[in-house]
C-alpha cells in the first residue's frame, strides 16, 4: 500500500470520498480496491476531519472564466430591469396576489417603496423576544486538530444530524419543514447561466458548480470540481441565483465542497434579494431588524437547511458567506427553496409545468404507504396482479414484489419472466417511485383496454420489486428528499452495500478461462455459489440472499436494476478483468445484446435524449449514447448484474435514472414522463431473439435444464422446468445447439430478423440408447431383445 497518489499523500492515508461517479463507490480510485468481496463500506463522512489532511493544492494552469460573457448577461438583465421594477414595484402580496397557503402561516413582508430599502425591521408585535444578533464579520472558525486519522465508524451512526438555525438566534418560522419545493439547482432545472458569483477560483469551481450534491471529478483543478469557491482575496463573496420569474424564496440549503483533497465549507452566511440584480435588500431578523446571519455547515457533506425568517418575493437571491473554515475558502453547494408566484401582469414567460397527463399517485411512499398503494393496485386489478414477498430486510421489513400477468402466480409455458429491481441503494429513491407508478399505470391501461399494455401483460410475466433495501430507504425518507445528502441510506442496516454483496463469480470463471477449461470442464453459465459464500459466517445481507433465492426460483430472462445519481445505462461486466484495475472495458460474450438493451432504454428515455442536457456531475455520457460498460466506468466486484448473468439465465443492466438521487416530489410527474416509454419498451425487448421448447421426441414432454448454445457466443442458457427457453439475440443467422443429459445433441440454424420476435426455434431430442437402458433398468423392466442387439452393435462406440 505504499503507493503515493498524484497529490503526494500516501495512498493509505486518503480518506475515501463519499461518492463521485453516479451511484458508484469511493474505491474507484484504487484506494483499497481489490479483487475481493467488499464486506462493508466506510460511512459517507465520519465527521470533523483532521486539519492535516487539508492540502494546499495549486490551481495552476486554469484560466478564470471569461468575464465578458458575465458582463453581457448583466447588461441584458439591466435592460430588462425597468420592466421588472414597474411590474413588481417591490415584493408585495397585494401586487402579486399571492394565494399560496403558506402566506397565511408566514407573513410576507409589507410593501416598501424601494427595493433597496429593507422592510421595516420591527414588527409591532407585543411580547416579542428581543434577541440581538451580533454580526461578526470574517470570524475565523478554528477547527479542532486531531492527531491521527480515525477510520470511519459504521455508517448508520456516523452522520451528524441535520442542523437548522438554533432557535433564539434567528426568528424562525414556526414550521421547520421545507415549505416550498427546490428551485432546481440540484435537478439542473436551473441552468448554468442562471448562476453567477462575485468571483471563482477556477472554471471548475465556478458558480455553475454551486449545486446541492454535485460531485467532483477525480482531481481538484479539473473542469468538474465539487462546489463554487470564491477567490481567496475576494473580501465580499456572493453566489447569485436568477430565478427568472418573481418567486417566493423561503429557504436555503447549503453543503460544503465535495473533494478528496480539501475541506472547505461555509460556517455562516447572509441572504439578499433583488428584482433587478442591482438594488438588493437583505433578509432581516424580525425582532432586531438587523441582517440575519444564518449558521451554515460544519462538515463538507451534510446539507444544512435555513428557513428565512420571512419569505421574500423577488427574482434574484444572493448568498453572502460571512465566515468559513479557517485555512479554507468560501466554498458551497446550495439549493434554494422557492414557490412560484402568479404574475398577473404577464411580464414573464410562463413557467413550464412539470406535469403528466396520467392520473397517478405522484408522491414519495415510505414502507407503509408503499404497502398500501400496492394493495390498492391489487384490489383494482385483481385478475392481473399478485403481491408476494421474497424475504425480509435486516430490520424485518418485507421485500414486496408486485407480479403482473394474465395468469398471476404461475409460470406459463413459453411465457418469459421479466423483472425490475429498484432501491438496492436505499437513498436512490426515484426507481422505487417509478415502479410504483408503473404498476398503477399498467393496471389503469389494462382496464382501459390499451392494446400495448394488454399484449405486454398477456405475453410476459412481470415482477416489480420497488424496494430491495427498505431499511436504507426509511433512513433516507426520514431525512427528506433535499436533506438526505448524497450517501445516507445507501447501505442496508448492517452497513452493507448490496451492489457489492453478490457472490463474485467473475473470478472463478476468468481463472478457468485462463486455464482453457471453459466450456468443456467448467461451464460458461450457471456458475455455482462459491463455498465461502455459503458459510454461516459469510457476510451476506438478508436482502441479498432473498434476491438470490428469488433469482434461482423464477426463470427470469430480462431485468433492469434501477439506481440514481447519474443519467446513463451501464451493462455488464461491472467488474474489471484485470485485478486492481479501477476501470477497464470488460465486455461479456453477449456484448451486442447488452449494448442493444442499454441503447433501447437510453434511446427511449426523454432526459437521456434531451440534446440540451448538461452532464450531471463530471462525465458526459451523452457523448456515448448515454450507455457504458460498467467496468469501463468503475469496477464493481460482486454486482447484481454480473451475478445475474453468470448464475442465472437473466440479462440485467443498471439504469442510473437521474442526476438527483432523491428528487423532490414535484419532479416525479416529469420523471415519470421521462421514463414511461423506456420502462415499457425495455420490457418488450424480451421478444428479441429466439425462443422455443426443447422436447423429448418420443414423449413430447419438455426437457428441463437442457443447454442452448449459440455458435460464436461463449455463454449458454438453459431451459426452464417445462423445457421452454429464451435466448436474447440481435438480428443475424445463428447455429443453435440444444443438448441435454441422456439425449443426442441437435444443432439447427435460426435466423433472427428485425421483425417482432421471438423467432421460434424448437428442438426435439432423441434419447441415447444408454439413457433408454438406464430408464428401463430403473423401472425394473427387462431389456427388450431389439434394444439389446442395438446396444451390442453400438458397443465400442461412444454415445
Ligand atoms: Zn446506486
Amino acid at each position: 500500500m505504499g503507493r503515493v497518489l498524484r497529490s503526494g499523500i500516501p495512498e493509505s492515508e486518503v480518506v475515501p470520498k463519499t461518492e463521485t461517479q453516479g451511484c458508484g463507490l469511493p474505491e474507484k480510485l484504487g484506494v483499497g480496491q481489490g479483487r475481493m468481496r467488499i464486506k462493508s463500506l466506510p460511512p459517507p463522512f465520519p465527521g470533523p476531519q483532521p486539519a492535516g489532511y487539508r492540502l494546499g493544492l495549486l490551481y495552476s494552469g486554469y484560466v478564470t472564466p471569461e468575464r465578458g460573457s458575465r458582463r453581457r448577461l448583466l447588461l441584458a438583465l439591466a435592460t430588462f430591469a425597468p420592466a421588472v421594477d414597474v411590474g413588481l414595484g417591490a415584493p408585495s402580496t397585494s401586487v402579486l396576489g399571492l394565494a399560496s397557503p403558506a402566506t397565511t402561516k408566514v407573513p410576507v413582508p409589507t410593501p416598501h417603496s424601494s427595493p433597496a430599502q429593507p422592510s421595516a425591521g420591527k414588527e409591532n408585535g407585543t411580547s416579542e423576544q428581543h434577541v440581538r444578533i451580533r454580526v461578526i464579520k470574517k470570524k475565523k472558525i478554528v477547527m479542532k486538530k486531531r492527531k491521527k486519522l480515525t477510520r470511519p465508524t459504521p455508517p448508520v451512526t456516523a452522520r451528524p444530524s441535520v442542523t437548522t438555525s438554533p432557535s433564539g438566534t434567528l426568528d424562525l418560522p414556526e414550521k421547520q419543514e421545507p415549505d416550498c419545493p427546490p428551485l432546481g439547482l440540484e435537478s439542473l432545472r436551473v441552468s448554468d447561466n442562471q448562476l453567477d458569483a462575485s468571483s471563482s477560483q477556477s472554471f471548475g469551481l465556478g458558480p455553475h458548480r454551486g449545486r446541492l450534491n454535485i460531485q467532483s471529478g477525480l482531481e481538484d483543478g479539473d473542469l468538474f470540481d465539487g462546489a463554487w469557491c470564491a477567490e481567496q482575496q475576494d473580501a465580499e463573496p456572493w453566489l447569485q441565483v436568477d430565478a427568472r420569474h418573481p418567486t417566493r424564496f423561503s429557504g436555503i440549503i447549503t453543503q460544503g465542497r465535495n473533494s478528496i483533497w480539501r475541506y472547505d465549507w461555509v460556517t455562516s452566511y447572509k441572504v439578499q434579494f433583488s428584482n433587478d440584480s442591482r438594488t438588493w435588500w437583505g433578509s432581516k431578523n424580525r425582532s432586531s431588524g438587523m441582517d440575519a446571519v444564518f449558521p451554515a455547515n460544519s462538515d463538507p457533506e451534510t446539507p444544512v437547511l435555513n428557513l428565512l425568517p420571512e419569505p421574500q418575493v423577488a427574482r434574484f437571491i444572493r448568498l453572502l458567506p460571512q465566515t468559513w473554515l479557517q485555512g479554507g475558502a468560501s466554498c458551497l453547494r446550495a439549493e434554494i427553496l422557492a414557490c412560484p408566484v402568479s404574475d398577473p401582469n404577464g411580464l414573464f414567460p410562463e413557467v413550464p409545468m412539470l406535469g403528466s397527463s396520467d392520473s397517478l399517485d405522484f408522491r414519495h411512499h415510505d414502507y407503509k404507504a408503499m404497502r398500501k398503494l400496492m394493495k390498492q393496485v391489487n384490489e383494482q386489478c385483481p385478475n392481473i396482479t399478485r403481491i408476494y414477498s421474497i424475504g425480509k430486510s435486516h430490520q424485518g421489513l418485507k421485500l414486496y414484489v408486485m407480479e403482473m400477468s394474465d395468469q398471476p402466480g404461475e409460470h406459463e409455458l413459453g411465457e418469459p419472466e421479466v423483472r425490475y429491481v429498484a432501491g438496492m441503494h436505499g437513498n436512490e429513491a426515484l426507481g422505487r417511485e417509478l415502479l410504483l407508478l408503473l404498476m398503477q399505470f399498467l393496471c389503469h391501461e389494462f382496464l382501459r383496454g390499451d392494446p400495448r399494455v394488454t399484449r405486454l401483460l398477456t405475453e410476459t410475466r412481470i415482477h416489480l420489486l420497488p424496494s430491495m433495501n427498505p431499511d436504507g430507504y426509511e433512513t433516507a425518507f426520514r431525512r427528506g428528499s433535499e436533506l438526505v445528502g448524497w450517501a445516507e441510506g445507501r447501505w442496508n442496516h448492517q452497513g452493507i452495500d448490496l451492489n457489492h454483496n453478490f457472490a463474485d463469480l467473475n473470478t472463478p470463471l476468468w481463472e478457468a478461462e485462463d486455464e482453457g477449461l471453459v466450456p468443456d470442464t467448467v461451464p460458461n453459465h450457471h456458475l455455482p455459489l462459491p463455498t465461502y459464500y455459503t458459510l454461516p459466517n459469510a457476510t451476506v445481507a438478508p436482502e441479498t440472499w432473498a434476491v438470490i433465492k428469488w433469482m434461482q426460483r423464477i426463470p427470469f430472462v430480462l431485468s433492469a436494476n434501477l439506481h440514481g445519481g447519474e443519467l446513463v445505462v451501464s451493462y455488464p461486466f461491472d467488474m474489471t478483468r484485470t485485478p486492481w484495475a479501477a476501470r477497464e472495458l470488460t465486455p461479456t460474450p453477449d456484448e451486442a445484446v447488452f449494448r442493444w438493451l442499454s441503447t433501447v432504454y437510453a434511446g427511449t428515455n426523454r432526459a437521456m435524449q434531451d440534446p440540451d442536457r448538461r452532464p450531471c456531475h463530471s462525465q458526459d455520457f451523452s457523448l456515448y449514447g448515454s450507455i457504458i460498460n460498467g467496468a469501463d466506468w468503475h469496477t464493481v466486484p460482486g454486482s447484481m448484474n454480473d451475478f445475474s448473468y453468470l448464475h442465472t439465465n437473466c440479462f440485467e443492466v443498471t439504469v442510473e435514472l437521474s442526476c438527483d438521487k432523491f428528487p423532490h416530489e414535484n419532479e416525479l410527474p416529469q420523471e415519470w414522463e421521462n421514463n414511461k416509454d423506456a420502462l415499457l419498451t425495455y420490457l418488450e425487448q424480451v421478444r428479441m431473439g429466439i425462443a422455443g421448447v426443447v422436447r423429448d421426441k418420443d414423449t413430447e414432454l419438455g426437457i428441463a435444464d437442457a443447454v442452448i448454445s449459440v455458435d460464436g457466443i461463449n455463454h449458454d442458457v438453459t431451459t426452464a422446468w417445462g423445457g421452454d427457453y429464451w435466448r436474447l439475440l440481435t438480428p443475424g443467422d445463428y447455429m443453435v445447439t440444444a443438448s441435454a443429459e441422456g439425449y443426442h445433441t441437435v444443432t439447427r440454424s435460426c435466423r433472427v430478423t428485425f421483425e417482432e420476435g421471438p423467432v421460434p426455434c424448437n428442438f426435439r431430442l432423441t434419447k441415447t440408447p444408454k439413457q433408454r437402458l438406464r430408464e428401463l433398468l430403473a423401472a425394473g423392466a427387462k431389456v427388450p431383445p431389439d434394444l439389446r442387439r442395438r446396444l451390442e452393435r453400438l458397443r465400442g462406440q461412444k454415445n
